[in-house]
């Protein structure tokens, strides 16, 4: 389960708070260093910690809070506020071209989730009435394209491919042409990943895009990994002006470091949370309704 550690942690320190009649500074500077540090044992950036833990010191000693007569719930309101704030306030949308199609390029390391992600995808849109195009751009992993073919078939979602022997710029921009012939609205390409970011591989993904335009670039990170993902997705940023985030395996992830540092870091809005390997296991985001599930 998500968040599994860390909002057990949070709702035994604000259990203690609600059940108090009136709270001292004291008592909320306790209550403050014990969510410090569940923060930092849940593998969220150092930084992001210091910052959270200031805004809500700042809003929770204060006079108002203290005059209430459930101090202890007007502080869990304030937390709820800046989780829901740390994760991106509101949900952020997919992005939708008024020129069809629009262009959505996927991106991340390998074993990330980006294959599945892009299947997932389609299902949503195609749930939306969209006619989603896949195209499989990743050339260099073997299982790849027929991995893009079955996820396809399943969410029946037309595959485009040419196979291993051309270029994924080319495939890229054939794909693009193809969408456009047969009128689907969105074109969704699927890119290689490597084990680690390197060079050869930001090229040809910044290739792709000067081909292609695409209205969103979504890098899929795998939020096990945690800090290392937000590192991921911040070097990805630097280099290729990401539009958003797809967090996958949150069902994985007992900390959640990663669902509450990425944005706060790299300035990017998940868009999308995978929660398990089924194809229906993908969902737009929402930051008020993540923050109220740590919060109990
Ligand atoms: P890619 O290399 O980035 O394209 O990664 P894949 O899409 O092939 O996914 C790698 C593996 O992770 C596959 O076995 C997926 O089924 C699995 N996976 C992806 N997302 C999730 C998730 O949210 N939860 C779980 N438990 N497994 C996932």
């Amino acid at each position: 389960m998500p968040f599994e550690s860390l909002a057990s942690r949070l709702q035994n320190v604000f259990g203690k708070l609600r059940s108090k009649g009136k709270l001292s500074e004291d008592d909320v500077n306790d209550a403050l260093r014990e969510v410090r540090l569940a923060l930092l044992e849940a593998d969220v950036n150092f930084k992001v910690v210091k910052d959270f833990i200031a805004k809500i010191r700042e809003r929770a000693v204060g006079q108002e809070v203290m005059k209430s007569f459930t101090p202890g719930m007007v502080v869990v309101d304030i937390v709820n506020k800046e989780l829901t704030a740390l994760m991106g306030g509101t949900q952020s949308k997919l992005a939708r071209s008024n020129r069809p199609p629009t262009v959505i390029m996927m991106a991340g390391l390998q074993g990330a989730g980006k294959t599945t992600s892009t299947g997932k995808l389609a299902k949503l849109l195609i749930k939306e009435n969209h006619r989603p195009l896949l195209v499989a751009a990743d050339i260099y992993r073997p299982a790849a394209i027929k991995q893009l073919q079955v996820l396809g078939e399943q969410v029946q979602a037309p595959v485009f491919s040419l196979g291993d022997q051309v270029s994924p710029v080319e495939i890229a921009k054939q794909g693009l042409e193809h969408a456009k012939e047969h009128g689907n609205d969105y074109v969704i390409i699927d890119t290689a990943g490597r084990l680690n970011i390197d060079e050869a591989l930001m090229e040809e993904l910044k290739s792709i895009r000067a081909e292609v335009k695409p209205d969103e670039i979504l890098l899929v990170i795998d939020s096990m990994a945690g800090q290392e993902a937000v590192n991921v997705a911040q070097s990805f940023h630097e280099q290729l002006e990401l539009t958003g985030v797809i967090l996958t395996k949150l069902d994985s992830d007992t900390r959640g470091g990663a669902a509450l540092s990425v944005k706060a870091v790299t300035g990017l809005p998940i868009k999308y949370a995978m929660t398990g390997e089924k194809l229906d296991a993908m969902e737009p985001f929402h930051p008020d309704r993540m923050a109220s599930r740590i919060l109990g």
